[in-house]
């Protein structure tokens, strides 16, 4: 898998990316991380990326030549690859949508800055739009993080046991059960003792319950979601 991210600071993603799973997702070939840098396709002397707004009114707008043409420099690759532009207007980014995205060869993150990008762009060279939350972040690129972190632990053969995405909070609408590890007594607290009893399917059940009593208890409407899609699996 090939992740162009378009954006004004290709700095940000330096360490991120550097970093345990997605160091090793690229170290292991599994995805490539294209970070470009929209300004090197500013052509004015300056390299000016935004401009004031038609209408009048507060901050920049990212204009649209250099985005457009790096848009179309990172399809070069791919014509038919996605180009995802991270907005707060954008469809909620879930589980759903990480594993569709971990399936693409290749799709480009498009990164806003100040008020956003010329409409223009939005409208005819932007496929789809995401957002990560009910908040206005100052750029997309932390949104670009979190939407990569997500999809590249996905891609089959990044994370070393495979079995530990099925057992994962939102996978079958249920939040993770919880977790300990040594000591078994720590100032005072003890790991509960079916945990230590080495009995495979009691702590099965267990971890099933735990699950399932927090997702009631924290996240009602998951958990209705895990009722209607135990309900399906059973059929009428
Ligand atoms: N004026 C815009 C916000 C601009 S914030 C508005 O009110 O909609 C600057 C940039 O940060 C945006 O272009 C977008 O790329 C990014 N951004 C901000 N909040 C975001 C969110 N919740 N999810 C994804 N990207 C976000």
């Amino acid at each position: 898998m090939i992740i162009t991210i378009l954006t004004l600071f290709p700095d940000f993603f330096a360490t991120p990316l550097q970093q345990s799973i997605l160091k090793r997702a690229r170290e292991g070939g599994h995805v490539e991380y294209r970070v470009v840098d929209i300004r090197d396709y500013c052509r004015d002397k300056h390299k000016t990326a935004d401009d004031t707004p038609f209408g009048g009114g507060p901050g920049m707008v990212l204009k649209p030549e250099p985005l457009s043409r790096a848009i179309e420099s990172a399809r070069e690759y791919s014509p038919s690859s996605e180009c995802i532009y991270l907005t707060p207007k954008g469809t909620s980014f879930h589980q759903k949508t990480a594993e569709e995205l971990a399936r693409k060869e290749h799709f480009i993150l498009l990164c806003g800055r100040y008020e956003g990008i010329d409409e223009r762009i939005r409208q005819h060279w932007v496929d789809r739009e995401i957002s990560i939350g009910d908040y206005i972040l100052s750029g997309g690129e932390s949104a670009a993080l979190v939407v990569i972190d997500a999809v590249v632990r996905l891609i089959p053969g990044v994370l070393g046991n495979e079995q530990s995405l099925d057992d994962e909070s939102f996978s079958p609408y249920l939040l993770d059960h919880p977790h300990y590890t040594k000591p078994a007594e720590f100032k005072g607290y003890r790991v509960p003792d079916i945990l230590l009893s080495g009995h495979h399917e009691k702590i099965q059940r267990w971890r099933l319950e735990k699950a399932r009593e927090e997702t009631r208890k924290r996240r009602p409407d998951l958990y209705k979601e895990h009722l209607h899609s135990l309900k399906k699996k059973k059929g009428p």
